[in-house]
């Protein structure tokens, strides 16, 4: 039995798009850069994932550039947006939460002199759109924040954010990591008022190893990558179509089903946190304005590690509520204002369209017996 609650790190691939990646690799093998008909078909099914990530998305298919995943599209929009823009505006302003790799790509700006203001959570333990503004001047190219934090589902007022900063100084270009949040929330172009949004394709029930960018027309990008200038110049390299066709049958799918799922996701939430709350010594990391499907919490006195793999002995799999990678320690929720032996016994318990009230109870009797094990470590 697997019971599988560690959707925020990966997705199973759904049937849809294991379909569509198969048909490709044994049929539709075509290099979309040839002028032969092969070579059409795969355009074709290359400019179809583009119009369902448009539909999705709320924008025109052409505003969509595929890339290798997230982590690229992050570095994209960011040394992408330094090249064209920040020749002489020196300063990005970023928040404080982000993923490594917006943060990674901050960190190195920063070593080669630009001004980099990481934007904090409030005393509220909220991102006010006023600290934004603040930080932003006349010498700034960039705002780039998540829409969805990844450690606690903490959801940003994106939208509201961007919309500020534009009124400011409209030449600032915004980028948003959407990774998150694509497919499991309402996610516009247009009401998150971005130039650029990142989104990654193993997150949302297909196959790792691609992802997407939304650029809005007019933008610039330096490229970060040159070569046969596929993706009209903007990321060369020849497509992967079987992923980016099976990108388009998950989105496609989950696309008819939004809503439904996210009450779905709601209702394990709910019922996850009304009989956790029962429970002596835990604690729920954030449960203001986060997003349903990824629900951080912490057992105290059992380290992380030590639950995971009690819980994984029981076939239940989790992550370590502030793990970004193997296990190393992330700053998130102590920038939420977590002490650090709490964030030692947090686990993150992240959902998708699969899991059932069910699980939720067995994840809880788990919880109930690990606490009676290790009671007294
Ligand atoms: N941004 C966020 C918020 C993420 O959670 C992740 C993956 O964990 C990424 C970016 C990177 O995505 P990818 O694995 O497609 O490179």
């Amino acid at each position: 039995m697997v019971i599988y609650l560690d959707n925020a790190a990966t997705t199973k691939v759904c049937d849809e798009a294991v379909s569509a990646i198969m048909g490709c690799l044994q049929e539709n093998y075509g290099n979309p850069s040839s002028l032969h008909g092969m070579g059409i078909e795969a355009e074709k099914i290359i400019d179809n994932t583009r119009k369902i990530i448009g539909m999705a998305l709320a924008c025109e298919p052409e505003c969509i550039y595929f890339t290798s995943g997230a982590t690229e599209s992050n570095n994209l929009a960011i040394f992408g947006t330094v090249g064209a823009y920040g020749k002489r505006k020196r300063k990005i302003v970023t928040t404080s939460i982000e993923h490594p790799s917006v943060s990674e790509c901050m960190n190195k700006l920063e070593e080669n002199g630009f001004d980099i203001v990481r934007v904090s959570p409030n005393s509220m333990g909220e991102f006010a759109v006023e600290d934004f503004i603040n930080a932003v001047d006349e010498n700034t190219c960039l705002v780039s924040a998540m829409l969805v934090n990844n450690e606690n589902g903490y959801i940003l007022p994106i939208g509201e954010i961007f919309k500020a900063i534009k009124r400011k100084n409209p030449d600032i270009i915004t980028h948003c990591d959407g990774v998150q949040g694509f497919m499991k929330i309402p996610m516009k172009v247009k009401e998150l008022n971005a130039d650029l949004i990142s989104i990654s394709g193993h997150k949302v029930h297909s196959a790792k190893g691609v992802g997407a960018i939304y650029k809005k027309r007019g933008i610039r990008l330096e490229p970060t990558c040159f070569g046969g200038g596929q993706e009209k110049g903007v990321r060369s390299g020849t497509e992967s179509v079987p992923l980016i066709a099976g990108l388009g049958a998950s989105v496609e799918q989950l696309a008819k089903t939004i809503d439904f799922r996210l009450e779905r996701a709601k209702e394990l939430q709910e019922y996850f946190l009304e009989k956790l709350k029962k429970l002596d010594d835990v604690i729920i990391n954030i449960d203001n304005n986060n997003m349903p499907y990824i629900i951080n919490v912490s057992i105290k006195g059992i380290r992380s590690e030590i639950m995971l793999h009690f819980l994984e002995e029981k076939g239940i799999y989790v992550s370590s509520g502030s793990a970004c990678s193997k296990g190393a320690k992330s700053s998130v929720l102590r920038e939420f204002g977590i002490k650090d032996e709490i964030i030692d016994s947090s686990i993150r318990i992240s959902s998708s369209y699969e899991n059932t009230i069910k699980e939720m109870e067995m994840l809880i009797d788990a919880i109930v017996e690990a606490k009676q094990r290790f009671k007294f470590n």
